[in-house]
């Protein structure tokens, strides 16, 4: 039973879906004025391991990312820059697409752009109007917080009385910042607006989400999610002119990452303690060691960057691309190891249980370390067969499909001379025949393998 962390009720709930097997999931996506960092990318991973693990319990997954590609940030970006806002954002949302697809992420069903929306945000700001809920001040059109009486359920925050009929413009505030907020934005020169019936504007940040979300997942669907900056003012926001445009919840579960913190602090582009990717791969590190790095720890704990860190995670991903190697090189028993089912049972049912509990990944992790060892400690005595080594395969591909970053094509393709020659080499260093061993070794050599010894097992490289 899958259990989740609802910011909602504070608790973990059962994962009881609308629809099944149908889930409908809203992720927060970038504001596309410069290049994702890879705190954002913290954020991005977690949601994309939600989305494979929904896939994993037999859920079809319906995931929309929005792209916002119109907000305070964006126009500025644009205008400092001196291009256009689309030819701007378009430059960072083909950056994103190509960082995400590096560290292995799914993509979504959907990426609305807020600036193709406009239409599904105008008409919600008119439901809106029409509710109560909002009103007009010199062109631009904000949410009446006091009239949305759960307003700060989410996030703990409630207006006091100096606050209210107090207005924001800005897109982003301060938390304990409440005030009424802008749905829609009066022009102003230098900015990108639209002809609409309530004049020239644009929309606020806030209803790009619920008018993105809605258009593509319904009035009310199963997740949404976001990092913990996001709780508020944005989904408070979201929450609020959602049920005052429709009467319903926007969504049933609210799920958050915590931050990746850089000396203690947060990683945000406005405190400049950042790295993007692309710095990190410059500097020789690979995108799947960034990605089981980000992805190691609990996404509720706060999780500190440092290059120290990246390469202690990178050592035990590489623990797991030898384990691979040396399956494919294992020599074969004839008879099935009952003691392989019993690895491969355990580290099923541990593996599904740690992620059951709010996606326990650390837990998963340490299960799935647990059965390599035990596995290796199998395979370096001979003692396992070509149907336990498929069995361990399957189970491979099937935890893979959740941590994506298992390289299972990667393994040194062997023709049956060479295998039987490493199965001979292994045979006489177990017998303790190392004059045998090395000429083997020597044998292999001259065909181009390269046989290394580790406390793994053996690993195995081709040299081209
Ligand atoms: P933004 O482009 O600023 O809207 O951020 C995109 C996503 O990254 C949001 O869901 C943020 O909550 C998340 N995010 C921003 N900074 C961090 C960080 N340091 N650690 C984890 N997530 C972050
Ligand atoms: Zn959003």
């Amino acid at each position: 039973m899958l259990r989740l962390f609802n910011t909602m009720s504070r608790r973990n709930e059962e994962f009881i879906p609308l629809n099944p097997p149908n889930v409908g999931l809203y992720t927060c996506g970038p504001t596309v004025y410069s290049y994702i960092h890879i705190g954002n990318l913290r954020t991005f991973l977690f949601e994309d391991v939600l989305r494979r693990y929904l896939k994993f319990k037999g859920f079809k997954v319906t995931q929309v990312m929005n792209i916002t590609d119109i907000d305070d940030k964006t126009i500025k970006g644009a205008n400092e820059a001196g291009i256009s806002l689309a030819e701007f954002t378009e430059r960072f949302t083909n950056a994103f697409f190509e960082d995400i697809a590096a560290v292995g992420i799914e993509p979504a069903e959907y990426y609305p752009r807020a600036t193709e929306h406009i239409g599904d945000m105008v008409s919600l700001i008119r439901r809106i109007l029409e509710n109560g809920y909002a009103y007009e001040r010199d062109g631009s059109i904000y949410f009446d917080v006091s009239k949305f009486g759960p307003y700060g359920a989410l996030s703990g925050v409630k207006p006091t009385l100096c606050q209210i009929r107090s207005r924001i413009d800005q897109d982003e505030y301060e938390k304990q910042d409440v005030r009424d907020f802008a749905l829609w934005k009066a022009a102003k020169p230098g900015e990108p607006s639209w002809d609409t019936e309530f004049g020239r504007g644009r929309p606020g940040w806030h209803i790009e989400c619920s008018a993105m979300s809605m258009r593509y997942l319904g009035e009310t669907f199963d997740i949404h999610t976001g990092g913990v900056d996001n709780i508020f003012p944005h989904h408070e926001n979201e929450i609020a002119q959602s049920r005052a445009a429709t009467g319903k919840p926007l969504a049933r579960y609210w799920l958050h990452s915590e931050h990746l913190l850089m000396d203690k602090s947060k990683m945000a582009k406005s405190a400049g303690n950042i790295y993007t990717l692309r710095e990190i791969t410059a500097m020789g590190y690979k995108p799947r060691q960034v990605r089981y790095f980000l992805l190691s720890a609990h996404y509720r704990k706060q999780l500190n960057f440092s290059l120290d860190a990246l390469s202690q995670a990178a050592g035990s991903l590489a623990r797991i691309d030898d384990f691979v190697t040396s399956l494919r090189s294992a020599s074969c028993s004839n008879s099935d190891n009952p003691a392989i089912a019993q690895c491969i049972s355990e580290c099923e049912r541990g593996f599904e249980g740690a992620m059951d509990e709010d996606l326990n990944m650390s837990k998963a992790m340490g299960v799935f370390f647990t059965f390599i060892r035990s596995v290796n400690e199998l395979m370096s005595r001979g003692e396992i067969s070509e149907n336990d080594r498929s069995s361990i395969n399957s189970l491979l591909e099937r935890v893979n499909s959740v941590i994506g970053v298992i390289e299972l094509g990667r393994e040194v393709e062997l023709s049956q001379e060479e295998k039987e020659l490493i199965k001979m080499r292994r045979e006489a260093r177990r017998a303790g025949d190392w004059a045998s061993a090395d000429r083997l070794r020597e044998q292999l050599k001259e065909r181009g393998i390269i046989i290394e010894d580790t406390k793994d097992g053996i690993r195995i490289k081709r040299l081209h």
